[in-house]
């Protein structure tokens, strides 16, 4: 009876599995990837693969597409594939606007340990939609990806800033596990500044009957009650309990709203809950936090992280802007919160380059973090292509640069083009070193959609091909390029002492 070893194939290491009497693998040839399956003839598992077939001594050899068909049988044999809810373990979630991010990205959290839960497939609604993504196509990538570099301890799935109970129809139904709800459009901005007035009329639009509740009886709760939080104490009177509650009133309905709505689609399947507000413009408060997870928790909302909106400005692709002092008082009282009122995970969105806060992060939470980094791994894959076809990346910097004032219309970034470099004259190291300045980093970041989206939409289909085609002709480039990159950000989260506070 014939083996792998004993066929000749060039097959990635890593990547070979066994399940039962089959064997599992990948194979890297001038077609791109192939799946490569070996099992007794007429096992019923080769049913559903696509592939050629041939006989080797009472076996049958498929070597096949990485298509969504492999994909699901694949998920189908070997469990570890399948996503799952991690719960309160220290997590890190990983985006990948490519679909080639997950091999590099799993060998930075295999080099952490074991104590690292990893999302690997994870994208928001915002960002399927700029790049032409749908929820499937990105389960699958990171399916091959993990598959690839054979990580089995476990991954999760995010559907990330769902606005809308459809979007949650869509991620379900590709097997996603984490639920990130956004209710961000329903958390009114300046309430701080605003009139009494303001906010008397702001109150009394509030959907009270979606939470079951009057203004009367929501003072009866708080008015005179102190909630002690580890030396923090957190009292409401009148004022700042109208002011929360016009805030983010609207917004516990709809999370509310949107929980049952999973909860009745799930049917019984298991999924797990990421709360965000991150997107909003005004901080979230110790006290609005308070009230949030109070009210989200009377209405039978389960949730395992929690994204306020921290002070300062969480950027993307750049480090923390504002005080790290100030914002690591700030922090101390949101992880303290969600201690108390939990336990759940603080999440920390745009979640790459914050390496001055990292280690402020990782003290106060205690292991009950959630780190969330995406388009990094977009900015990975052009410093390796500005390695391998420096005229590719040039022109993706030329576009970026003319589409950067529309393209950066939903995103907190504060790049600006007289400041970044014009591209003509930029070769060699001085070119590379773009992907490190702060100004075309964020160009870059942001204009992902005008490189990978749809014609239609003003993307451009012959420069997102010759991005692929870099990246698939060199992806160990592009594996090491992530590794070390995301290595620092996943560094301070590992070595402490202070994981598993709750578990
Ligand atoms: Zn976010």
């Amino acid at each position: 009876m014939h083996a792998f070893s004993d066929l000749q194939l060039s097959l990635l290491p890593r990547s070979l599995a066994t399940s039962g009497s089959a064997e599992w693998g990948l194979a890297r040839d001038e077609r791109g990837t192939r799946l490569v399956v070996l099992a007794p003839r007429g096992s019923t598992l080769l049913a559903d693969l696509e592939g050629e077939r041939s006989e080797h001594a009472g076996r049958t050899l498929v070597v096949g597409p990485a298509s969504a068909a492999n994909a699901r049988v694949l998920r189908r044999e070997l469990a570890w594939l399948v996503p799952r809810p991690i719960g309160l373990r220290t997590s890190i979630g990983l985006g990948d606007r490519l679909g080639l991010a997950t091999p590099g990205q799993v060998r930075a959290v295999r080099a952490a340990g074991p104590d690292l839960a990893p999302i690997f497939a994870q994208q928001s609604i915002r960002e399927m939609a700029r790049t032409g993504r749908t929820p499937q196509q990105i389960m699958d990538a990171a399916t091959w990806g993990v598959f690839e570099e054979g990580w089995q301890a476990g991954v999760g799935a995010d559907g990330d800033h769902l606005k809308e109970p459809a979007d949650i129809d869509r991620c379900l139904a590709a097997g996603f596990t984490l639920f990130t709800f956004d209710p961000g459009a329903f958390v009114a901005a300046g309430v701080g500044t605003a009139s009494r007035a303001d906010v008397e009329a702001r109150l009394a639009a509030l959907p009270w009957r979606a939470l079951d509740d009057t203004f009367d009886a929501l003072k009866m709760r708080y008015l005179g009650r102190r909630i002690d939080l580890e030396g923090l104490a957190v009292t409401f009177d009148e004022e700042s309990l109208a002011r929360a509650a016009a805030k983010y009133g609207g917004a516990v309905a709809h999370v509310s709203s949107m929980y049952r709505h999973l909860a009745r689609g799930a049917a019984g399947r298991p999924f797990e809950v990421e709360v965000s507000v991150d997107e909003t413009d005004d901080p979230t408060s110790h006290a609005e936090h308070v009230y949030v997870a109070r009210e989200l928790r009377r209405l039978g909302v389960s949730w395992v992280s929690l994204a306020p909106r921290f002070v300062g400005r969480f950027e993307k692709g750049v480090d923390y802007i504002g005080d790290p002092r100030a914002f690591e008082a700030d922090v101390a009282g949101h992880a303290a919160i969600a201690r108390a009122l939990g336990p759940y995970k603080l999440s920390l969105h745009s979640g790459s380059d914050k390496f001055s806060v990292y280690e402020i992060v990782a003290a106060e939470a205690r292991g009950l973090v959630h780190v969330k980094t995406a388009g990094t791994s977009y900015l990975e894959a052009l410093r390796a292509v500005a390695t391998v076809d420096p005229d590719l990346f040039c022109e993706i910097y030329v576009l970026a640069r003319e589409r950067y004032e529309v393209d950066r219309a939903s995103y907190h970034v504060s790049a600006r083009l007289d400041r970044a470099p014009e591209p003509g004259a930029l070769r060699g190291a001085r070119l590379r070193a773009l992907l490190d300045e702060f100004d075309a980093r964020q160009i870059l970041h942001v204009t992902f959609g005008s490189v990978l989206g749809a014609e239609a939409d003003g993307g451009r289909p012959d420069l997102a091909r010759r991005l692929f085609g870099a990246l698939r002709a060199h992806p160990e480039a592009y594996a090491a390029t992530l590794e070390s990159h995301l290595a620092r950000h996943i560094a301070p989260f590992h070595h402490s002492d202070v994981r598993t506070a709750a578990s």
